[in-house]
């Protein structure tokens, strides 16, 4: 899984991640956005954009983050079923 949303996006969903998607994989989940694992090309810029620093290459995740590995992957396996 290339990028994650992570926690500071939960009560800020500042949204600029999804203007700059060039493939749209970015979904609103509710509390927070989440990132298609499979459609995201890693351009990074969601990253770059963020203005809370809640994205991550998921090999960068900090370790008390992990877990939104799962929240941004199980979104669309529910969404996708
Ligand atoms: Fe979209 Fe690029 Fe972020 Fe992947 S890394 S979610 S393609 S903006």
């Amino acid at each position: 899984m290339p990028y994650v949303i992570s926690q500071p996006c939960i009560g800020e969903k500042a949204a600029e991640c999804v203007i700059v998607c060039p493939v749209n994989c970015i979904h609103d989940a509710g509390d927070q956005y989440v990132i298609h694992p499979d459609e995201c090309i890693e351009c990074g810029s969601c990253q770059t954009a963020c203005p809370v620093d809640a994205v991550f290459r998921d090999d960068e995740l900090p370790e008390a983050w992990k877990k939104y590995e799962t929240v941004n992957r199980a979104f669309f396996e529910q969404k996708d079923k």
